[in-house]
């Protein structure tokens, strides 16, 4: 037995250092994929509930390396996030989405927000006020059509540091919203404190509203609390007619999901925007 217990350390110590040089890999690539340009934003609309028109678009990152497939931000965020890269990464999204936007807005589009996801570690690391207040000033992009889109995780850390973070990007006109809503650990007294303007219900809740009760409940729930304290609330994921109607029913304000769009490339939106403009 004893002798088995050493073979299974040292298969583990294998599979370990195997996934850690893997890791290491990747984050070579990554980086190297920075420095070369190899990040491509694509842009998934937001939808309003009133004329069910397009009204901004989310900002999503992709990883296009020369001659291979795109890669899709679950796999390489993390790693991202771990090694630090994310800040430079992170830094790269918002300068891009705010050119891309005041692009769209000089060239006539119809394009009142434009959402960026903010990571925890640009949260922390970085100067983030003075992040975003250059992206504005160097890309004259509007920051009142700027939405930052924060997780729960991020306001739970230091409430008393995160409330003057908060009022400070507050203070440079953009608007923030809290994304994946429902999944973290929130409480009613932050809603109250914290200076959000828009909660997203996470996609997991929107999946089950045809058949689980509980999901049914929990997005009414968030949305009649976001109709009390007043904040703008969007379902994210909506993909069946069933989950439209229901959130319909329960006067939900935005909707996201492929129902409606699914992210495209920033040529592909801008037509689309082009058209509902013309109509
Ligand atoms: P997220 O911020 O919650 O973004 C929504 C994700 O749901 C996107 O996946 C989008 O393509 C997908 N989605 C939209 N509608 C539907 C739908 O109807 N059904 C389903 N099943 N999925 C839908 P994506 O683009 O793969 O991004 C995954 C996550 O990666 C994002 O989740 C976000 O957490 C992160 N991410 C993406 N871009 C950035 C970025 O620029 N910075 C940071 N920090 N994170 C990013
Ligand atoms: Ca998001
Ligand atoms: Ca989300
Ligand atoms: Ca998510």
């Amino acid at each position: 037995a004893k002798q088995e217990g050493r073979n299974t350390y040292r298969f583990h110590t294998q599979a370990l250092s195997s996934a850690a040089s893997e890791r290491l890999d990747l984050e070579t690539r990554l980086r190297r994929a920075l420095a070369e340009n190899e990040f491509v934003l694509h842009y998934q609309m937001l939808i309003d509930a009133r004329n069910e028109a397009a009204i901004g678009v989310e900002a999503l990152v992709r990883w296009q390396p020369p001659g291979e497939a795109m890669v899709a931000p679950g796999k390489f965020i993390p790693i991202a996030e771990e090694t630090g890269l994310i800040v430079p990464l992170g830094e790269w999204v918002l300068r891009s989405a705010c050119q891309q936007g005041k692009a769209w807005i000089d060239a006539g589009l119809p394009l009142m927000i434009m959402a960026v996801n903010l990571s925890v570690r640009q949260f922390q690391s970085v100067d983030v006020v003075e992040l975003v207040r250059r992206a504005l000033a160097d890309s004259g992009f509007p920051a009142e059509r700027l939405e930052l889109e924060l997780t729960e995780g991020m306001l739970m850390d230091d409430a008393n540091q995160t409330i003057v973070t908060l009022n400070a990007l507050k203070q440079l006109g953009v608007r923030l919203s809290i994304d994946d809503f429902g999944t973290g650990y929130s409480s009613l007294a932050y809603l109250k404190r914290f200076p959000i303007d828009k909660l997203k219900i996470d996609q997991s809740f929107v999946r089950g509203l045809y058949d689980d009760l509980n999901d049914r409940e929990i997005t009414a729930t968030i949305i009649a609390m976001s109709r009390i304290l007043k904040l703008d609330v969007l379902a994210e994921g909506v993909e069946t007619e069933q989950q439209l109607t229901f959130l319909r029913e329960n006067g939900c304000d935005y909707y996201q999901g492929y129902w409606f769009h699914r992210p495209e490339s920033a040529a592909g939106v801008e037509q689309r925007l082009a058209e509902k403009f013309s109509r």
